[in-house]
């Protein structure tokens, strides 16, 4: 055999993957038909957050005012915040370059195709491998509208020329609210067109209908319960069709209508590997598809399309190959954080999820944050607390206001290892934070 794996794909999973397995040992290649770092580093999680960063700073130029500096709302030169951002993710292309090279994994440009139980082929070159796994991730998927080729993806939207004055974006998942954010908080008309009553679906229902709220206050134009039935070019922008008879105006349409696991073109039927009906890759527990030789992870598998799941995932299977035995992926304990304005952090249950098997008591707190105090920011932050009557448990922790991903980290932890309601009470508040709130909750609602 050429090697003892061979990765495809080298975005969050693929590389942890490869790269833990070196590192133990095992010859291992890996093949890539973009950039280093996949969906993550280049058009995701990181470049996303820049994007952020710069709308969050927008607004504390606003909200400094009123603590006694002289602002004026500064121009926002997209040419200038892309650039750098290019420049950014050129670096961390170049550090995961250096980690692969680093372990020992032999890295190889250009699509791969599984040709066989045990071999892939890239560039027309093919390789033996004892074990072959499937990292390729997802894809954007778009439903079929009139005039969709006037929709632009996540994938295209990190490298715009221009940026819109006035954008209409579609959907009301993760990407939908958090660029409806960026966009609002860099200065640009926004409204949001969702299919549904609520945005976020899977989020608890008070979490949901709070930062729904939060999105109209802070500004954005929400048209619920809507869908886009026409997109129309006239000149430089777009007429956008809705099925409520709303007729909307833009100057850029980003489709946020959820991603499809990357398969297309793998040879996957070619060796039999199953996929569900909705193009995962089905997988055990084990991360191991019907055949006994492939394994997938990440996105492509259709569970949790989370970069820090799908590093768990690659990391179990390196040590579980080539280490001492993997630990098992928490599932059940995954943390996250939705990077809108306000923020929204969440771990654990809904309660509605809750309240199907146990009997719970809830606790809740909403409050303006300290700085939206004397700046006048009309923005609020909600907090919430879902614990077991009997076995005093907390059940899930939910935050919609400032900072909700970093507070729910640690919150993550203390739901991990089984914390209890008393547990948090008995925990000393950092006074003043909007933190604390999440220790000093006494009575339930
Ligand atoms: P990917 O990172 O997508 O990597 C797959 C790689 O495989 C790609 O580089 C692709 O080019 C390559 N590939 C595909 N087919 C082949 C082939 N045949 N041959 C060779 N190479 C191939 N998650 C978070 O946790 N936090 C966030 O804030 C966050 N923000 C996001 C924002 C956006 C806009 C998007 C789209 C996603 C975001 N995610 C976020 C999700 C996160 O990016 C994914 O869950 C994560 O990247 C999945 O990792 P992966 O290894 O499964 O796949
Ligand atoms: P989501 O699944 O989160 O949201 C997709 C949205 O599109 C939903 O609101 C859905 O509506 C809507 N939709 C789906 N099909 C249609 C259709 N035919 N017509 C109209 N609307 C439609 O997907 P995203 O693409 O936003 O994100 C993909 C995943 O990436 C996320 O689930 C998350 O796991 C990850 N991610 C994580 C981030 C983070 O950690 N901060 C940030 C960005 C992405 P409905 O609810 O009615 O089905």
């Amino acid at each position: 055999m050429d090697f003892d794996l061979f990765v495809i794909g080298a975005g969050s999973g693929g590389v942890r993957a490869a790269r833990m397995s070196a590192q133990m040992g095992a010859k291992v290649a890996i093949a890539e038909v973009s950039d280093l770092g996949g969906t993550c580093v280049n058009v995701g999680c990181v470049p996303k957050k820049l994007f952020v960063y710069a709308a969050q700073f927008a607004q504390g130029f606003v909200d400094a005012r009123e603590f006694g500096l002289d602002t004026a709302v500064p121009h926002f030169d997209w040419d200038r915040l892309r650039d750098n951002k290019d420049k950014e993710i050129a670096r961390l292309n170049g550090i995961y370059g250096n980690l692969l090279d680093g372990a020992g994994v032999e890295l190889m440009r250009g699509r791969a195709t599984i040709t066989g139980p045990n071999e892939v082929t890239v560039n027309g070159v093919s390789y033996s491998a004892n074990r072959i796994l499937i990292a390729t991730g997802g894809w954007p998927f778009v439903p079929e509208i009139e005039g969709k080729e006037h929709i632009i993806t996540s994938n295209e939207v990190f490298h715009l020329k221009t940026w819109p004055k006035r954008a209409v974006v579609i959907g009301g998942g993760y990407i939908a609210v958090e660029f409806a954010g960026i966009f609002n908080g860099t200065g640009v008309d926004t409204t949001l067109v969702h299919r549904g009553d609520k945005v976020l679906r899977g989020f608890d229902a008070d979490t949901q209908a709070f930062a729904q709220e939060q999105f109209a206050v802070s500004g954005i134009n929400l048209q619920m319960k809507a869908e886009v039935t026409q997109v129309t070019k006239t000149g430089d922008s777009y007429l956008v069709g809705l099925n409520t008879g709303v007729t909307l105006e833009a100057d850029l349409v980003l489709g946020c209508t959820g991603r499809v696991p990357n398969t297309q073109g793998l040879g996957l039927e070619s060796v039999g590997v199953l996929t569900a009906s909705n193009g995962a890759v089905v997988v055990d527990e084990s991360f191991a598809t019907n055949v006994p030789s492939i394994f997938a992870v990440g996105d492509v598998i259709g569970r949790v399309a989370l970069t820090p799941v799908a590093l768990a995932e690659g990391m179990y299977l390196a040590h579980e190959w080539f280490g001492e035995g993997g630990r098992p992926v928490r599932y059940d304990a995954i943390p996250t954080a939705v990077f809108s304005q306000p923020n929204i952090g969440t771990v654990g249950l809904t309660e509605e999820e809750a309240r199907k098997t146990h009997e719970v008591e809830i606790y809740r707190s909403s409050f303006r944050p300290m700085q939206n105090t004397i700046s006048g920011n009309p923005l609020r932050a909600m907090m919430k607390l879902i614990v077991c009557k009997k076995s005093r448990k907390i059940l899930g922790a939910h935050m919609v206001g400032p900072d909700a991903g970093e507070i729910m980290q640690g919150i993550g932890i203390a739901y991990a290892m089984g914390a209890t309601k008393e547990d948090f009470d008995q925990t000393i508040g950092i006074h003043p934070t909007a933190a604390e709130e999440f220790v000093t909750m006494r009575e339930p609602v």
